[in-house]
């Protein structure tokens, strides 16, 4: 077999990861600031990490320097040592909804819902176009972070508005974060050595969403249309009144893009903290700012509220509750104040394991008298990429 290289693309940028048959990362790196001046070729290999800059005025320039790259360094040989590559998309609207082979349809249908992506699935289908061209023997998938979310039921995914509205455009809640909540599933299974595990996951990162995860299928999220919806993040709002935006835009005088700009780039954790969307920034900051502070607790908040809500969502006993992705990961005050905050089952933390740094894939952080054990799991999201194509065309 082949060696697999996991492509995520934004709307400047392709990271990606290149793995061994034996599925172990033989390389890595990410191309940013694509379309901009000054753009970064990033290199980790062999041990040592480089940044090169360089013009990458495309997306097929930049495939064409990433290749050339991957050469000159003796990461491959030649193009055809690429036997897959697989692509995460954020977005696969209402036709690509599981695992898919890229074709000429699977595209069509991306770009059909680049409305529903508009951010990442343009980049996305720039650089499947751009492979398609440089590595036309390389079998390649799709990914989706929607994709887990296929088994929400109806109460979960239908929004109270009129029904046929709803019914004409296809309105629903997609959720999203799929990917990893899926491997947060299948991990907690090996962890707790069961089939069929019942967790609440909490991807907290600059984007955060709870999933709701019953006999190891998603029953609920907090992203939804867009992953505009939930928790509050790094810049996202998160869930707001809908009627905040036309009012905004009436008194100071900005159109639906602008608000939506806010909403998205400038709300969330920089937006009420007004300096920073990195918590770690806020973390420290916050004991001299109380702007800081609150923003802090606003956040902790609301992801205890859409945790209760999980909780109770889920039908049968909880096995677990699982922290991931940057602040789930590595931010001890927010995960000890979120189950803190917990009032309705007793959740007690162990402060030494949950202020343990040095763990591998995860770590257990409550104690034995907690009703419901808390765990904190790595995100690995091109791992479980990588292996979700390597089982594709099997
Ligand atoms: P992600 O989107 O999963 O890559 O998460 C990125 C976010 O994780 C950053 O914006 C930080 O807010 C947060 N983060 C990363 N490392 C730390 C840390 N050591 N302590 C607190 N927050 C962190």
């Amino acid at each position: 077999m082949a060696k697999i290289l996991v492509i995520n693309a934004g709307s400047s940028s392709i990271k990606w990861n290149l793995f061994s048959d034996k599925l172990e990362v033989e390389a890595k790196g990410v191309a940013q600031r694509i379309k901009m001046a000054e753009g970064i070729l990033s290199l980790d290999y062999n041990g040592k990490k480089s940044d090169t800059i360089t013009e990458l005025p495309s997306f097929l320039e930049t495939v064409k320097k990433l290749v050339a790259m991957w050469e000159e360094n003796g990461i491959i040989k030649d193009f055809d040592e690429i036997g897959q590559v697989a692509f995460r998309i954020v977005n696969g609207g209402p036709h690509l909804q599981k695992t898919s082979e890229v074709t000429e349809e699977s595209i069509k249908h991306l770009e059909e819902s680049i409305d529903l992506a508009p951010v990442h699935n343009p980049g996305a289908i720039e650089a499947i176009k751009a492979f398609r061209t440089l590595l036309p023997n390389a079998k390649m998938t799709m990914h989706f972070d929607t994709a887990f979310h296929r088994t929400l039921p109806k109460l979960a995914y239908t929004y109270p508005i009129n029904y046929s509205v709803t019914e004409e455009l296809n309105i629903r809640k997609y959720g999203f974060h799929g990917l990893n909540h899926h491997y947060i599933a299948l991990k907690s299974e090996e962890i707790l050595g069961k089939k069929g595990v019942n967790v609440v996951s909490l991807h907290i990162g600059n984007g955060a969403s709870l999933c709701a995860i019953e006999n190891s299928q998603s029953v609920d999220t907090s992203m939804g249309f867009t992953p505009l919806a939930g928790v509050m993040m790094g810049t996202r709002s998160g869930d707001v009144d809908p009627s905040i935006i036309p009012y905004i835009m009436k008194h100071k005088n900005m159109s639906i893009s602008d608000v939506m700009k806010m909403l998205n780039e400038q709300s969330g954790m920089l937006g009420v903290s007004q300096f920073s969307s990195d918590l770690r920034d806020i973390g420290k900051a916050r004991l001299e700012n109380p702007q800081a502070q609150f923003a802090l607790d606003l956040y902790i908040q609301r992801i205890v509220d859409y945790l209760i809500t999980y909780l109770n969502r889920i039908q049968g006993k909880i096995d677990a509750i699982v922290f991931t992705a940057g602040i789930g990961e590595n931010d001890e005050y927010v995960r000890e104040q979120v189950i803190k905050k917990v009032r309705l089952v007793n959740l007690t933390i162990d402060e030494a394991a949950n202020k343990n740094r040095d763990f591998k894939d995860y770590k257990l952080i409550s104690t034995k008298e907690s009703e419901i054990p808390v765990y904190v799991i790595r995100a690995e999201e091109e791992m479980y990429i990588a292996k979700e194509a390597s089982k594709f065309f099997n």
